[in-house]
């Protein structure tokens, strides 16, 4: 067993418990989710060991193939948090349990079309930035594109998703993010989810009411380079 790995997952958690803490949180609201990309399926089966349950990754060729890998480990929740390709729809609904990417009617049709044998989870990604050209929709849009997502049968609106922009404090642009989260619940009541939070700005993201942690290189280390 990696002791590095296991001490950095175990010092993460104590800032997660210290953050929720300090917003007078209960930090079982939290779902951490390990982002696990470029990584091999050994260390997400090293994850596994020392308990953790979500994982996340971004390219839909590596979630196929890490989730077959780990096919005898069931009790894996595997998070899709990369650009969805509409053509890619059938292979991500195969393989993902939650998407959280989901910033175009398009690519909620396309996932609602590839059949699917239970409910898929699905966030509304947020394009915080002020580059129309980033993934996620426009904050103005994000109602609209939600009722699109409420009417489709074989998916399950949860809440709202985002990347903090580069040049701006972390926490302003979450308060953003959270009017973004509030009006997806003015269409679906129950889409609590609120996807946000990396490395660099988790304790941020759980002061303003981040539910779902997406955590990568604190607790793997550095990425490999990109082949
Ligand atoms: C890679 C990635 C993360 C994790 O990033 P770290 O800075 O390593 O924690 C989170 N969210 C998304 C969408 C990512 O692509």
């Amino acid at each position: 067993m990696d002791t590095a790995l296991a001490d950095r997952l175990a010092a993460v958690d104590e800032r997660i418990r210290d953050a929720a803490r300090a917003a007078h949180r209960d930090v079982d609201d939290i779902t951490r989710i390990v982002v696990t990309k470029f990584h091999p399926a050994a260390l997400v089966a090293e994850l596994h060991a020392l308990g953790v349950r979500d994982v996340g990754e971004n390219r839909q060729q590596e979630l196929t193939a890490k989730r077959a890998e780990l096919a005898g480990i069931p009790d894996l929740t595997w998070h899709f948090i990369g650009q969805a390709q509409t053509n890619k729809a059938r292979a991500v609904r195969a393989a993902a349990d939650a998407v959280h990417s989901v910033d175009r009617a398009r690519i909620a049709d396309a996932l609602d079309a590839a059949d699917g044998t239970a409910p898929l989870d699905v966030l509304l990604q947020v394009n915080l930035t002020d580059d129309t050209g980033r993934g996620g929709v426009a904050p103005g849009g994000v109602e609209q594109v939600a009722v699109h997502v409420a009417g489709l049968p074989s998916l399950r609106l949860r809440g709202v998703m985002a990347v903090a922009p580069l040049d701006e404090e972390p926490a302003r642009a979450f308060v953003r993010l959270r009017e973004c989260a509030d009006a997806v619940r003015t269409v679906v009541p129950e889409a609590r989810w609120i996807s946000a939070g990396m490395t660099g700005d988790f304790p941020e993201a759980i002061a303003m009411g981040a539910t779902h942690l997406r955590i990568g290189s604190a607790i793997t280390g550095p990425r490999p380079a990109r082949d």
